[in-house]
């Protein structure tokens, strides 16, 4: 196993403490403390980081109010003007793509080439796509009746404002990537915000504040606090907060529901999933094979949108099952910092004892183990690429998020039959469909109740092309122009002539 030297910049960022972005300025917490960050590839303490108090959230609230303000510098610049710092930042993500990338393969574990490639280039590519929308930003004048009203005349019309100050909180299979789908739309629309990373990969986030500063975000407009849950939720409560845009747990998304009522904040939702992936018998087995192991082992399987039930036309069951196994057998396993592993570690020894717990779970209710279930090396959070068999729909296996490199393999005989299988989940997120017949890859898509279907491929996200959940996997979309909806209220003005 060779890996990379460590790049003196990011040597330099994880050796100093890091602090939190309040009002422009990088501060301590309002408590002192600190916590440590880790690297899961090995277990050993990465960085020391600012431990937010919920008094910590008080300021950054309080900053971004003011930042917001009728009259602030931030209010003050023109959508042009707004647009050109958005661009710039993703700029500035492109500039510094290899510290970025080096950054998350330490935090979170994941492959430096494939952060780069994928984690990095998608965040400059968010802000690049989001910067032009800027300007475009508009109402409608409306032709209105007024029954109420006979012989009066009026001019009506809408117009889009920002929705105010808006709290953000992320999870960590992302961590870059998630600020970026998250801050490049709000920044776009004018709203001011409160960042809370996750805690196990706060270091990428706070880079990309200071990336945000060089860009010419004013003061206060993105404010970052870094600790733990307690901060999402005292966001999510706050009074002075007008919205909530959350990616995580489906569990933790209904808690931030719940803590949103006290002044009906809005709230958007990008939550779990146990996604389908159907393969017919029709579609090229070694291609559908590569897809659903793509489908599942991507980012070891730590994706909202995993394909994680594999779902296969009986004739079609031995040779696809068997093509993922000998996939599963053959991926490189190693530290993010090695650039040829395929399969890097699981974020925390809580995720390896909860993705480790599913796998006994799944034996014990009559799993066959095809490859892999258990753990790889004896150091890191590594978890096998793993194949069960032998499932049925109310195994929690087949039920519940793994959120691990774990797929249930399940055969099935005709459309109706699968169609009601992949849509037996309180999930929504995505799907996948292999068949190289047309008209039924456009009859099962239609039917499957998913945000997001690929069909003949899998992973495919661009900042044009809307995301999100039906059912329990969340509200709203992010990417594409519906996003802005997030960020925005309509209000319509009405005059009489
Ligand atoms: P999580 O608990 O939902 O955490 C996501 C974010 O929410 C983190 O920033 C977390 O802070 C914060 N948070 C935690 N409790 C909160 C609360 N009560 N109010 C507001 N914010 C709160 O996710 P996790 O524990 O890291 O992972 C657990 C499971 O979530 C995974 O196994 C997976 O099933 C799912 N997950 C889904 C996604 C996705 O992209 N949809 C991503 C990650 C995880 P802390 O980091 O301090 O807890
Ligand atoms: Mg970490």
């Amino acid at each position: 196993m060779t890996e990379l030297q460590v790049d003196p910049r990011v040597e330099r960022f994880t050796s100093e403490s890091r602090r939190m972005l309040i009002d422009g300025e990088w501060v301590e917490s309002a408590s002192g403390q600190t916590f440590e960050t880790y690297n899961p590839s090995t277990g050993e303490v990465l960085a020391e980081v600012a431990m937010g108090t919920t008094e910590d959230v008080e300021r950054a609230v309080r900053a971004a109010r003011r930042a917001f303000e009728h009259g602030s510098p931030w209010r003050k610049l023109t959508p042009s003007e707004r647009g050109r710092i958005v661009w710039k930042i993703g700029d500035l993500i492109e500039e510094n793509a290899e510290e970025l990338a080096e950054l998350e393969a330490l935090d979170n574990g994941k492959n430096v080439n494939v952060a780069k490639a994928a984690d990095v280039a998608l965040s400059a590519d968010q802000f690049r796509y989001m910067a032009g929308w800027a300007t475009k930003i508009e109402g409608n004048t409306l032709p209105i009746s007024a029954v109420t009203n006979p012989g009066a005349e009026f001019h009506s019309y809408t117009q889009r404002e920002p929705v105010g100050v808006v709290g953000q909180i992320i999870p960590w299979n992302f961590p870059l990537l998630m600020a970026a789908w998250k801050l490049a739309p709000a920044l776009t629309c004018g709203v001011t915000v409160v960042l809370k990373p996750a805690e196990q990969t706060p270091l990428s986030a706070l880079r990309l504040g200071e990336l945000m500063q060089e860009a010419g975000v004013p003061d206060g407009v993105i404010n970052i606090v870094t600790g733990f849950g307690e901060l999402g939720a005292h966001l999510a409560a706050h009074d002075d907060v007008d919205k909530v845009a959350f990616t995580g747990s489906t569990e933790v998304g209904k808690s931030i529901v719940e803590a949103s009522t006290g002044n009906l904040k809005k709230v958007s939702l990008e939550l779990g999933g146990k996604s389908p992936n159907v393969v017919f018998n029709d579609a090229p087995r070694d291609s559908a094979a590569a897809g659903a192991s793509h489908a599942i082992f991507f980012n070891h399987g730590q994706c909202c949108n995993a394909g994680s039930r594999l779902y296969i036309e009986k004739d079609a069951f031995d040779d696809v099952v068997n093509g993922v196994a000998e996939r599963a057998r053959n991926i490189k396993i190693g530290p993010g910092m090695d650039p040829s592993s395929e399969l890097g570690p699981l974020v925390s020894q809580e995720q390896f004892d909860r993705v480790s717990s599913y796998l006994q779970e799944g034996s014990a209710e009559g799993a066959e183990t095809v490859v892999g279930g258990g753990r790889a090396g004896d150091r890191g959070y590594f978890i096998e690429p793993t194949v069960l068999t032998n499932t049925s729909g109310d195994m929690k296996v087949v039920q519940e998020e793994i959120f691990g490199p774990v797929v249930v393999a399940q055969p099935f005989e005709d459309i109706e039959e699968i169609v009601s299988q992949a849509n037996d989940t309180t999930y929504g997120l995505a799907a996948g469909v292999f068949t190289s017949d047309v008209s039924k890859a456009h009859k099962v898509a239609h039917r499957l109740k998913a945000g997001t279907v690929w069909v003949n491929t899998y992973h495919v996200f661009d900042a044009a092309q809307p995301f999100g959940g039906y059912k329990q996997s969340g509200w709203g979309r992010e990417h594409g122009h519906n996003v802005l909806e997030n960020y925005l209220e309509t209000k319509s003005v009405c005059i009489e002539l």
